[in-house]
C-alpha cells in the first residue's frame, strides 16, 4: 500500500447524522453524496448512511448514481440538478428519482411510458434552477396531464442561508407559497447544512445535508470525518542555506531536519498553502502533537516538512487533520487559499486510498 491514504471514521460520519437529524427536529435526511460524497468515497458513505437511516441519498450525475447502482446500492437516489431531457433514460434504466425544473424534462420522462417518482423543484431565491415560484398552480396542472410522473416531493435550494438570514427568511417564505399551491400529501425540502443548523430544517419533511455530514463546518459540534495520513519517505538533516523544491521558495535557515511526506497537489493538497500550512505527528512517549510547517512548494507527488528532530519511515503524519485548525485541516487549507472546505474536500485525489474505520478498527477498504 502506498504510504499516503485518507482515514475515514464512521463513527465521526454517525455523530454528524444524528446531531444535524436532530437539528432538523427528527425530519428525514436526504444525505448527500455527490461528488464522491465530498471526496470521502460515495459507496462506503452512502451505504453507512442508508444504514443509518437516511431516507435516501443524493447525487449530481447519473454516472455517480450508477456507481452506487452497480455496488449494491437499492435504496433511493434522488438526481440533483436540473435534468436535461437527454437523461431521462438514465433516469429509468438507474431508477432514480429526477429533480424536474422544465417541461421539456417532464416531456422526455412522461414519454418513457414507465412510472416515475419525480421531486419537482421550485427557483425561490438561488437564481440557478427549479420553476418560478408564482407558476407553482400553472405547474400542478401541467403535471396532472403526465400520465406516468408521479410528484413525490417538491423542494428548493438556499442561496445564502450561512450568511443572510433575511434572504434565507425570504425563501422559507416563498417556499411555503409552493407549498399552499400543491398542499399537503408531498415530501417537501428545502435544508441544506446551514439551512438545518440555522432554521431547524424549517419543519419540513426532510433536509438535504452535505458538507455538515462530513463535518467541514466549525461552531455547531460537527466533526471532520477524515485525515490525511502519510509516512515519510525520506528524512534528512540538510545544513543551513539548502534551497528546498521548486522555484527554491525555501532555504534552510540553520541545519535542519527535513521529511518528504509522499502527497501533493495531485492529491489534493492545494499548491497555494506552501510555507503556511502545517502537518502533525505525535513524537513516541509524547502526549501532544508536534506542529511541523510544509517548507518549499507543494508537487504534484510530494510535500517537504520541517521537523524538531528525526524520526523514522514509519512516523505517521496528519497531513490533514480531523479538526479546524486554521494551518492543518481542509477548513484551514480553504481558509488560506480564499475557498470553501468545500473544494478541498471533493479535490481528494481517488489515487488516495480510503480506509474506513468503525470503533477505531479498519471495516472497509477502497483504492
Ligand atoms: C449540494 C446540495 C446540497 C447540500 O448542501 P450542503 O451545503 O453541502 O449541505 C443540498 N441541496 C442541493 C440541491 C445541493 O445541490
Amino acid at each position: 500500500m502506498r504510504p499516503a491514504w485518507l482515514e475515514v471514521s464512521l463513527d465521526a460520519l454517525a455523530h454528524n447524522f444524528h446531531l444535524l437529524k436532530e437539528k432538523a427536529n427528527g425530519a428525514q435526511v436526504i444525505g448527500v453524496v455527490k461528488a464522491n460524497a465530498y471526496g470521502h468515497g460515495a459507496v462506503e458513505i452512502g451505504k453507512e448512511l442508508l444504514r443509518l437511516g437516511a431516507w435516501g441519498l443524493a447525487v449530481a450525475t447519473p454516472q455517480e448514481a450508477r456507481a452506487l447502482r452497480e455496488a449494491g446500492v437499492v435504496g433511493r437516489i434522488l438526481l440533483l440538478g436540473s435534468l436535461h431531457p437527454e437523461q431521462a433514460q438514465a433516469v429509468a434504466e438507474l431508477e432514480l428519482i429526477p429533480s424536474i425544473s422544465t417541461l421539456q424534462s417532464a416531456e422526455a420522462l412522461n414519454a418513457l411510458g414507465k412510472p416515475i417518482p419525480v421531486h419537482l423543484e421550485f427557483d425561490t431565491g438561488l437564481g440557478r434552477s427549479g420553476f418560478p415560484v408564482e407558476e407553482a398552480h400553472l405547474v400542478r396542472e401541467r403535471f396532472a396531464q403526465y400520465e406516468n410522473l408521479l410528484i413525490q416531493g417538491i423542494y428548493s435550494h438556499f442561496a445564502d442561508a450561512e450568511e443572510n438570514a433575511r434572504w434565507t427568511e425570504e425563501q422559507i417564505e416563498r417556499f411555503m407559497e409552493v407549498r399552499r399551491a400543491f398542499g399537503p400529501g408531498y415530501f417537501y425540502h428545502l435544508c441544506n447544512t446551514a439551512g438545518t443548523l440555522g432554521f431547524g430544517g424549517c419543519g419540513l419533511s426532510a433536509v438535504r445535508p452535505g458538507i455538515g455530514l462530513y463535518g467541514l463546518l466549525p461552531g455547531w459540534g460537527l466533526r471532520p470525518i477524515a485525515r490525511l495520513l502519510a509516512k515519510p519517505t525520506q528524512v534528512r538533516k540538510l545544513p543551513a542555506g539548502y534551497r528546498i523544491g521548486y522555484g527554491g521558495l525555501y532555504t534552510t535557515q540553520v541545519e535542519e531536519w527535513i521529511a518528504t511526506l509522499p502527497v501533493g497537489y495531485a492529491d489534493g493538497i492545494p499548491r497555494l498553502v506552501f510555507n503556511r500550512a502545517t502537518v502533525r505527528y505525535r513524537p513516541p512517549g509524547s502526549a501532544e502533537p508536534l506542529a511541523c510547517p510544509v517548507v518549499g512548494r507543494v508537487s504534484m507527488d510530494q510535500i517537504t516538512v520541517r521537523l524538531p528532530e528525526a524520526v523514522g519511515l514509519d512516523q505517521v503524519f496528519e497531513v490533514a487533520t480531523a479538526d479546524h485548525d486554521p494551518t492543518s485541516s481542509l477548513w484551514g487549507w480553504a481558509e488560506l487559499t480564499g475557498t470553501v472546505s468545500y473544494e478541498p474536500a471533493v479535490r481528494l485525489s481517488p489515487r488516495l486510498a480510503r480506509v474506513y474505520l468503525r470503533g477505531g478498527v479498519e471495516v472497509a477498504r477502497v483504492g
